[in-house]
């Protein structure tokens, strides 16, 4: 039988460029996209213990949901093939065929699209299609849960050093809180800045103190969503490439891109004292890049 475990290999390089040199700060990245070509990420960390606990349960059938680029889709059929289960996927909205949908598909995910009505009450649908298999394990979209939070909170134990600022591209949240409770857990003084990619990402602060296992401060800076979840600019696309032409990093424009862009701004606006060493967490994401040839 499987174990669930992937070999973890996430080393920290440093970034240069020239705000960082000119502003005195050693800038960071933490490598999780390099844990796995397809299980990305912050993906694996937040499915690890939920599939440990399918398999407790007996389960053999992961059902989730999610939107037709959705990077926890893909990590979830890549994941569910490599560890044995069955995978069905809801995806939002009508039929449509990109490349993260081909992904689901070729590692045997069975595909479900769902109107946008009936999509919004997840636990109804999983119980009309599935409410008779006791195979059938539940996943939230995106994966968010407390379970997903620990699986996260481990990557703060893998650090080679303390760093002054950690910073993270939030979605629903969950990596960001499991990156500070590993923060507490190791008793780092870190100041978290979490960078919410959706629109009026206000609310972002509920939602990580959700998960949060204790209280602590943070920064969240609101103001890098470019239009919304998804939504590019020019700016944001030529920062990105700049970055991936001057690093030989590949970053996106969903996740990790907004994340370095508000970094690398702040920087430049004096945020950190000169001297700061600064972890940003690369979440991954790098197989829907693929799709968004045309923004490039
Ligand atoms: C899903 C995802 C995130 C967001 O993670 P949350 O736990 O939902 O906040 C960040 N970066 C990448 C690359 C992702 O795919």
């Amino acid at each position: 039988m499987h174990t669930i475990e992937l070999d973890i290999f996430s080393p920290v390089h440093q970034i240069h460029n020239p705000v960082f040199d000119e502003k005195g700060l050693k800038v960071f990245l933490k490598r999780d996209d390099m844990i796995h070509p397809i299980i990305s990420g912050n993906k694996w960390r937040k499915l690890k213990y939920q599939l440990k606990r399918a398999k407790q349960e007996g389960k053999t059938h992961l059902v989730s949901f999610g939107g037709a680029y959705s990077n926890h889709l893909i990590a979830l059929a890549a994941a569910a093939s490599r560890f044995g289960f069955k995978a069905t996927g809801f995806v939002r909205g009508e039929e449509v065929m990109n490349d993260s949908i081909w992904m689901c598909r070729l590692h045997g995910m069975q595909l479900i699209f769902t109107d946008r009505e009936s999509y919004r009450n997840k636990p109804a649908l999983f119980d009309k299609h599935f409410g008779n298999d006791g195979q059938a394990f539940f996943i939230d979209e995106g994966g968010a849960s407390a379970e997903a939070a620990r699986g996260c909170s481990e990557l703060v134990d893998e650090l080679p050093q303390t760093y002054q600022h950690m910073f993270c591209a939030c979605g629903t949240g969950a990596t960001a809180a499991g990156l500070m409770n590993g923060i507490k857990n190791n008793h780092m003084d870190t100041v978290f800045h979490a960078v919410p990619v959706l629109k009026n990402g206000d609310f972002m602060a509920d939602e990580i103190r959700r998960y949060q296992t204790y209280p602590q401060p943070f920064e969240l800076h609101t103001e890098y969503h470019f239009g919304g979840y998804a939504k590019t600019t020019p700016e944001l696309i030529a920062f990105i490439k700049n970055f991936i032409a001057t690093t030989g990093i590949m970053i996106e424009p969903v996740y990790t891109g907004k994340m370095l862009y508000a970094l690398t701004d702040l920087a430049g606006k004096d945020h950190f004292a000169p001297g700061s060493h600064i972890l940003a967490i690369h979440t991954g994401g790098l197989w829907g890049l693929l799709g968004m040839k045309d923004l490039f």
